[in-house]
């Protein structure tokens, strides 16, 4: 973690004196200014069942159907990597970018995804829970099932490697009614040393099982603390995801507006013109839409 930290404050004091000998700081940006900005929709799913039962689950057909609408209203779906290209090296994003979320990492979602995600080129963000995935590894490998099995880590490591399925953080055991927020009671020194914990063993086994390092966290049940951000911030995270229903605006150079990004619920039973037409309270749509 300190190598991480260091590293950090390396990459930006080679910035700094990068930016401040070129002849205009604008030119070591890659086609935009300091200070352009985006508005990007993030739309949270969790998993794909036959026969959604909670608000969290949809079926198959009302991702396709979503993928299907996105592509005709001209959307292109983006990853964290891609935001957080945009803010910190202004690389510009596609015209109408969306990101399509997915928490827990859920089995029967990854197997069934991948197709649709070629079919339709588009890609996804899957949080995942590194407990869960232990759990499912050890499970599979004495050959056990369950109803909402999670994915293993050949599972998750496959999905990364297909490149349409970005693997981020969704704690590695912090997904009980608490989530990630300070506990009651507790000091903030306490909370710091336990979310930093966590942060530290999920990032560890994502490196063991898949050699990747996790920029984005998605915060359990969205439950925040008003140090949550700062303590993620030191452990290296570049972004993180909350539940707001409410649209984003990242902006160039700044490093913030990466953080608590903003989530709609894809909730079931709902068709995708009716539920995309939360964005267009934002004025997310193009003017010919229905
Ligand atoms: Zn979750």
């Amino acid at each position: 973690m300190k190598m991480r930290i260091f590293l950090a404050a390396l990459a930006a004091i080679i910035l700094l004196s990068h930016v401040s000998v070129a002849a205009s700081p604008l030119e070591t940006l890659m086609g935009l200014a300091m200070g352009d900005t985006a508005e990007v929709p993030i739309i949270m799913y969790h998993a794909l069942e036959d026969t959604p039962d909670n608000r969290w689950e949809i079926t198959l057909q009302e991702f396709e159907d979503d993928l299907k609408y996105l592509a005709e209203k001209g959307y292109t779906s983006v990853v964290m990597q891609d935001l957080i290209d945009f803010v910190h090296n202004g690389k510009p994003l596609p015209e109408k970018p969306i990101v399509l979320s997915f928490d827990d990492g859920r089995m029967p979602t990854a197997n069934i995804i991948l197709p649709l995600l070629e079919e339709y080129d588009a890609r996804i963000t899957m949080a995942i829970i590194g407990r869960e995935t232990d759990h499912y590894t050890e499970l599979d490998k004495n050959g056990a099932s369950s109803r909402h099995p999670h994915m293993t880590w050949d599972q998750v490591r496959t999905a990364h490697e297909t490149g349409r399925v970005e693997i981020q953080s969704h704690t590695y055991n912090l997904h009980g009614p608490n989530g990630a927020k300070k506990k009651k009671g507790e000091s903030v020194d306490a909370y710091r040393q336990r979310l930093m914990a966590d942060l530290q063993k999920f990032a560890e086994k994502l490196h063991e099982n898949v050699g990747i390092t996790p920029n984005s966290l998605a915060y359990p049940l969205g439950a925040i603390s008003s140090t949550s951000d700062d303590i993620i911030k030191e452990a290296g995270y570049l972004a993180s995801l909350s539940c707001y229903e409410k649209n984003n605006t990242i902006t160039v150079g700044d490093a913030d507006s990466l953080y608590s990004l903003n989530r709609f619920l894809r909730p079931p039973h709902k068709s995708s013109g009716e539920f995309f037409a939360v964005l267009n309270d934002n004025k997310m749509m193009n003017e010919d839409n229905d």
